[in-house]
């Protein structure tokens, strides 16, 4: 059994923030990740990051989990990694079961910060399953990580920043984008974005979803429908558009199974894109001593992850009697960061679904 001050699951810019300030608050911390590597969602993504100047704005994502570990490096054994490693089990008297290269290994922490981010939302219709028909984040590790094209061409259902951004990307590495779609009146993600596309001649279609997805062994043809005003098919607008890929980015939800398991309080809370736990505005959930941070608290951005990481590594740590020098100061800065990061009128419904689960 491996003893720890605190373990911190999930290696990305939430969990790296939770452990750096955990350590720096002087716990020694355990940060486990299923991946080979750390850095989360960021080691796909090769744009400038739009969020804040403090939490690494117009840096490239990719290059962010470079900075966290270096500024981890600093702390030495304090913080131990440990990688490859998929925490399957968290149990009432505390304890975490992680399966690690077909081992089991048990894990006694004094507290625990949740960091395990999202998973992407995949919509149900016939054949979805068939080879070709991707989630943004598959084709965004493949395209940027392994440096393989998807196909030849790809057509875009969602067009939030993600479905945008993931477009853009696919003309930049030489793949034919065919056309983007989203159920809403108008595309959610940023105009920049959707600006770009226009200009390389990508259409953009509101009111439009997938019905049907066609391919023997694989996918070779979708058939769209057009949609009224309020979401619902219009009958008799069905028509066929021929692509070998079809990339999913209808958004992402919490990953909150671990909590689940051991009887946290979860609210399913549609403004922060599905089931998350309650909490208090220092991170701690139902459980006394659990904390989260990140996308599984409810989807925002990677700056709001990486200060909700270090908000809870603090708090989490002076549950443990670990106070840093400079607590109540870095305390109220996360807090405020956090509140300018909601403000305004795309931050409302951000706002609106805390409102229900911050207590
Ligand atoms: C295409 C795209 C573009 C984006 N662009 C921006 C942007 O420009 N600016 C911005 O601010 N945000 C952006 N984001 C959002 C940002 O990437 C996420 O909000 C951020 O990565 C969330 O951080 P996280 O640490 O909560 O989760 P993640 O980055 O998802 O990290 C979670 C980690 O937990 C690990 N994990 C999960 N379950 C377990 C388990 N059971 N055991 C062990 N490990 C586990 C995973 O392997 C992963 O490494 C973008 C997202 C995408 C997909």
């Amino acid at each position: 059994m491996i003893k720890t001050d605190i373990a911190v699951i999930g290696g990305g810019p939430a969990g790296m923030c939770a452990a750096l300030n955990a350590a720096a608050s002087g716990a020694d911390v355990l940060l486990l990740d299923r991946d080979s590597h750390l850095g989360g969602q960021l080691i796909k993504q090769t744009h400038m990051f739009f969020g804040s100047q403090k939490q690494h704005a117009s840096v490239r994502g990719i290059d962010i989990p470079a900075i966290l570990k270096k500024e981890m490096e600093q702390y030495g054994d304090k913080i131990k990694v440990m990688l490859d490693a998929t925490v399957i089990g968290f149990y009432e008297d505390g304890i975490l079961t992680v399966e690690k290269e077909d081992e089991y290994i048990k894990i006694k922490p004094r507290a625990i910060v949740f960091a395990t981010g999202a998973s992407e939302k995949f919509p149900a219709f016939p054949n979805n399953d068939l080879p070709g028909i991707y989630g943004a984040g598959a084709v965004q590790t493949l395209m940027n990580v392994y440096g393989v094209s998807p196909g030849e061409s790809v057509f875009m259902a969602g067009a939030g920043n993600i479905g945008l951004i993931v477009s853009y990307q696919l003309i930049q590495a030489g793949v034919k984008v065919k056309g983007v779609i989203c159920r809403s009146p108008v595309y959610g993600g940023y105009a920049v974005h959707a600006a770009k596309l226009r200009r390389m001649g990508v259409p953009i279609m509101p009111q439009h979803k997938v019905v049907y997805a066609h391919g023997k062994d694989k996918l070779e043809r979708i058939t769209l429908i057009k949609l009224d005003d309020n979401k619902k098919e219009i009958p008799g607008t069905e028509f066929d558009i021929e692509t070998d890929v079809l990339c999913i980015s209808t958004g992402l939800t919490p990953l909150g199974e671990l909590l689940w398991q051991n009887g946290c309080e979860m609210k399913f809370v549609r403004e922060l894109s599905g089931h998350v736990p309650v909490r208090n505005e220092e991170m701690e959930t139902s459980i006394p001593g659990v904390f989260v941070a990140g996308d599984v608290a409810g989807i925002e951005e990677a700056s709001s992850a990486m200060v909700e990481g270090r908000l809870a590594g603090l708090c989490c740590a002076k549950g443990l009697g670990l106070k840093h020098p400079d607590y109540n100061a870095l305390k109220e800065d996360y807090l405020e960061q956090l509140h300018d990061l909601r403000s305004g009128p795309e931050g409302d419904p951000i706002r609106r679904g805390l409102a229900k689960i911050v207590i």
